[in-house]
């Protein structure tokens, strides 16, 4: 839990840019890139570029710029998308499915009938 990036951690590789991903939104703490593996068009992940294993090893304060991210980079997502509607979702721990152990949000674009169960 941390400052530093873990060594064996993919997200903490795509901040420092060792592994490539689309980008599409990016501050001083905060990344957003698109998912590798969609469940829909448009499917992004946002997250603290410090390493945090999951919701509770997140400071308050990495949170609330988490959270500070959420409306603009949904709105453009929507926007390019043309989605109708979109889900925010956390996976903590491996029986809730959390597969990367480096704290993110899922942002996923819906549309009516899409089918989609999450
Ligand atoms: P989790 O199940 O842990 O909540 O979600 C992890 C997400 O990270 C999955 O949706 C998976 O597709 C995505 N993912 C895993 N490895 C990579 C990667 O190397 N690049 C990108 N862009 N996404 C990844
Ligand atoms: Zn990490």
């Amino acid at each position: 839990v941390g400052i530093m990036p873990e060594a064996d951690c993919i997200f903490c590789k795509i901040v420092k840019g060792d592994i490539p991903c689309a980008r599409i939104y990016e501050t001083e703490h905060v990344l957003a890139f698109l998912d590798v593996a969609p469940v829909a068009p448009g499917h992004t992940l946002v997250i603290p570029k410090a390493h945090y294993a999951n919701l509770f090893d997140l400071p308050e304060e990495e949170g609330r710029r988490l959270f500070a991210a959420l409306a603009p980079v949904g709105r453009a997502i929507m926007a390019a998308t043309g989605a109708s509607g979109i889900n925010v979702q956390m996976n903590n721990y491996e029986s809730a499915g959390q597969v990367v152990f480096h704290a993110h949000l899922h942002l996923i674009p819906r549309r009516a009938g899409d089918g989609l169960a999450l």
